[in-house]
């Protein structure tokens, strides 16, 4: 049924992470019948234990040139910010060696462009998807990056280009500048940098909770069940979704959304559409009573992890574990956090600590994919967020919303969302 000019649709959106859950409030308040589909609470996937960073600024990709040379270091220290399980080699390979290859400066120039697109209007569109309810749940204090080394390494140069290209602001800290924002860290720490644009939540799960909330109030609906199949018919248009069939129900559908994070790869190839997705693991430690509380969020450059200030304590953030999914997490990798915390803040106190492990669904060039099946039209997939989805969740809602508009929704974001096609694996292999 076409109203305002809307072509409203029974939309089924399988996963509800921060991706699924923004996009089923987006659809609905575009005038759709939503159900938001998971086998497990909504927001208790990777959504739950994140870093918490909401950041506008965020347009470096994770694969840069030279990244190359620093992977073998990185192996082969036991408390470094990668790992790889040996097992799950063979069948990351392809994937890393994507990933490498994405780190062509050409390449790179043209992801920073699309992830800036995509992150920089973050914090203004939780606003509007929050509505009063932003308050409280999201802290707009920027956030600090900060070294040891006193000298800035090959790729940091690179990085710093990209921003000023994108015009993110930033602000460079000199020792006593850093210390003065963050007054318990340790002295070892010389230097830094502050993004006053950016920002985090003070509880991911919270965040993802309140956004079914509101969606639930007006009407929307929530099944709690596994989805195992996309249903399709053949239809004069080529074949079509028709329903989503889980496990005790079937839902019939005039469109479906897959956001199902990690589990993504499942569907997508069912439709005969292979795609680059690796779980990247990563853990966080959380203290109750850290006894430390920095204003803003940090992150620790040089061993790639983050402590953010939550509601319920202090949250130790990071890892890149190359892992099957469904692999036992390794507690030494959230120990290993805890115990470079101590060393950023001496005097941490470690009591009630509590670990979590979860997948960062991630690609190998750090850009999700947000397109249409490439057989299947009526189904969308958005996933493949990587270590970035809480600030891309947003914007990721409106692309979705465009694409089910025939055509082209009248609050188009006005980006180029040719980036996050699937066909770019096929032009980058
Ligand atoms: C350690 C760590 C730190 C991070 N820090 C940050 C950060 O600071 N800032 C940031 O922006 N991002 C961060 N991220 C990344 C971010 O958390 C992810 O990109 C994001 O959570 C992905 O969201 P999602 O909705 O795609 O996936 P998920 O949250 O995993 O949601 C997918 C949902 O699909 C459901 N599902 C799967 N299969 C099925 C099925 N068959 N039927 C029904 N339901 C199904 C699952 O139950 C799940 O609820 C971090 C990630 C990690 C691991």
């Amino acid at each position: 049924m076409s109203v305002d000019g809307v072509d409203r649709k029974n939309v089924s959106v399988i996963g509800a992470g921060i991706i699924g859950a923004s996009i089923a409030l987006v659809l609905q308040r575009e005038g759709h019948r939503v159900t938001l589909i998971d086998s497990d609470a909504p927001g208790t996937g990777c959504s739950f234990g994140n870093g918490g960073a909401i950041s506008p600024d965020f347009c470096v990709p994770f694969s840069l040139p030279g990244m190359l040379r620093k992977v073998p270091g990185w192996l082969f220290d036991p408390q470094g910010p990668l790992v790889l399980r040996w097992r799950h080699l063979p069948s990351a390979l392809p994937w890393l060696m994507r990933s490498i290859r994405a780190g062509q400066l050409e390449r790179v120039q043209a992801v920073s462009v699309a992830l800036h697109q995509l992150h920089s209007p973050s914090l203004r569109c939780y606003d509007q998807l929050l509505g009063g309810r932003a308050t409280g749940i999201i802290e707009k204090t920027g956030q600090i990056y900060a070294w040891t080394s006193s000298v800035p390494g090959p790729t940091e140069a690179l990085a710093h280009e990209l921003r000023a290209a994108r015009g993110v602001q930033t602000e460079v800290l000199s020792r006593t500048r850093l210390h003065e924002l963050d007054p318990q860290l340790s002295p070892s720490f010389s230097r830094g940098l502050y993004f006053p644009d950016n920002g985090h939540t003070v509880n991911p799960l919270r965040l993802v909770q309140t956004i079914v909330g509101l969606f639930e109030a007006a009407g929307g609906c929530v099944e709690r069940c596994r989805a195992l199949e996309i249903e399709r018919t053949v239809t004069a248009a080529g074949e079509q979704a028709r329903s989503v069939r889980c496990e005790g129900k079937t839902v019939s559908s005039d469109a479906v959304v897959v956001a199902a994070g990690i589990q993504s790869t499942g569907f997508a190839r069912a439709l005969s559409d292979r795609v680059p997705l690796q779980a990247e693991r990563g853990y966080h430690v959380m203290l109750p009573d850290a006894g430390i509380r920095p204003k803003i969020k940090i992150s620790n450059r040089d061993r790639m992890f983050g402590v953010t200030p939550m509601e319920d304590g202090l949250r130790i953030c990071g890892t890149v574990e190359i892992a099957a999914p469904d692999s036992p997490p390794d507690e030494r990798r959230a120990l290993a956090l805890l115990d470079h915390a101590k060393a950023m803040y001496p005097g941490l106190n470690d009591t009630g600590a509590t670990t979590w492990m979860g997948s960062r669904p991630s690609t190998p060039d750090s850009l999700p994919i947000i397109d249409r099946a490439s057989r299947v039209t009526n189904v969308i997939y958005a996933f493949g967020h990587g270590h970035t989805g809480l600030t891309g969740a947003p914007m990721t809602a409106q692309l979705v919303r465009d694409l089910l508009a025939d055509s082209g929704s009248a609050r188009s974001p006005g980006i180029d969302s040719a980036a996050f096609r699937l066909e770019r694996f096929a032009r980058f292999p």
